[in-house]
């Protein structure tokens, strides 16, 4: 193990976000457009590429990795990959692997991924109504993602709920959502819509619902208690009092919260953000390519990278403007 990673305002660098592919089997509406053109395999890292990578940060002080994407589970032979990161968990170098998925393949790979590790998953759902299901997805089947929510609880993978809070499209569903998490024993975080990519005529300030009257929205239900919680990302939670539940809150836009961030991000062509919302990268997969026997120059690249991470990002809705808009998609990013 080498030196740890701090960034230059002496965050200590230990979650590694990891999107392995930029395709997806859905077409959310606030995520991409419906006729997108996806990236030529020879850019995307390997597999193999992708261990080394990744092999590479966890032995630099990563303890977090979290696969996502596009939909992780659509990569082909995407389990060897994940069957490869056991060894790390094993070894106890890494603490968790986790990944964040739209449910649609999970009826296939819960058993397989409770075998290599994987003990949490998150998964994506707004709607529990099958019309509007298919609305916001585009190409998505409800039912299919219900029954990979079946077979990943049976598999004794924990799930989050996480749902894009959509103004005019979800907000009556707000008690039902939560209950069925309730019952379900599901923890449930809603987020916020952000300025990412080109997603064709959908308009950005139209599906802008703030978790501020999320919130007040939950308020006028129950008794909510802010939680201490801090997991080093954007969310916040709170308790509500009459169920127990924990309810968590991604924020990015209406907040700022920044200063505790402890994550960077790598994109499936190897591109390493050290924000979500901030241009600033470095090209990982051309050190790695062209350094096949030794890692040392892509740990060098890797802390020259960290040192440039920002204090924070530049989003922005209040202006009634989409500033800060980015126009990388979030699929290519990983959310
Ligand atoms: N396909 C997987 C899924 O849907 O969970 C993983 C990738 S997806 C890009 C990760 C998360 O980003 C999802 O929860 C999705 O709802 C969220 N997301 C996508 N576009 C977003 C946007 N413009 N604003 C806020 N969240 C977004
Ligand atoms: Fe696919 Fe996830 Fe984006 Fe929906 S949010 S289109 S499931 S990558």
């Amino acid at each position: 193990m080498t030196a740890p990673l701090i960034d230059p305002f002496a965050r200590a660098i230990t979650y590694l976000r990891v999107s392995v592919t930029d395709r997806c089997d859905f077409r959310c509406v606030y995520c991409m457009a419906e006729n997108m053109t996806f990236l030529p395999k020879k850019d995307l890292l390997t597999l193999e590429e992708l261990d080394r990578m990744c092999s590479t940060f966890v032995s630099m002080g990563v303890e977090k990795l979290r696969i996502t994407g596009g939909e992780p589970l659509v990569r082909r032979n995407i389990m060897s990959f994940f069957n490869s990161m056991t060894r790390h968990l094993e070894s106890g170098a890494l603490k968790e692997l986790t990944l964040t998925t739209n449910g649609s393949q999970l009826h296939r790979f819960a058993d397989d991924l409770y075998a290599a590790g994987v003990r949490r998953v998150n998964i994506s759902l707004d709607t529990l109504d099958e019309d509007k299901f298919s609305k916001v997805t585009r190409w998505g089947r409800l039912r299919q993602v219900l029954n990979g929510i079946d077979a990943a609880q049976k598999a004794g993978l924990r799930i989050k709920i996480n749902a894009v809070a959509l103004k005019g499209f979800n907000e009556e569903e707000l008690p039902s959502i939560t209950k069925w998490c309730a019952q379900r024993g599901m923890d449930l975080t809603w987020i916020e819509v952000m300025p990412m990519g080109d997603i064709g005529n959908e308009d950005r300030l139209d599906q802008y619902w703030s978790l501020k009257d999320v919130r007040r929205e939950y308020e006028n239900h129950y008794t909510v208690t802010d939680l201490a919680e801090r997991t080093g990302g954007p969310a916040r939670y709170v308790r509500l009092e009459e169920t127990g539940q924990r309810i968590g809150f991604i924020t990015p836009l209406s907040h700022n919260f920044c200063e505790s961030c402890n994550r960077v991000r790598l994109t499936c062509t190897g591109q390493l953000y050290m924000c979500l919302g901030q241009e600033d990268m470095a090209d990982l997969r051309g050190v790695l390519r062209d350094n096949p026997d030794s890692e040392q120059p892509l740990e060098a690249a890797i802390r020259a990278a960290i040192d440039l991470k920002p204090k924070g990002h530049d989003f922005d809705y209040s202006r009634q403007a989409v500033d800060g808009q980015m126009s990388r998609h979030m699929s290519h990013t990983g959310g």
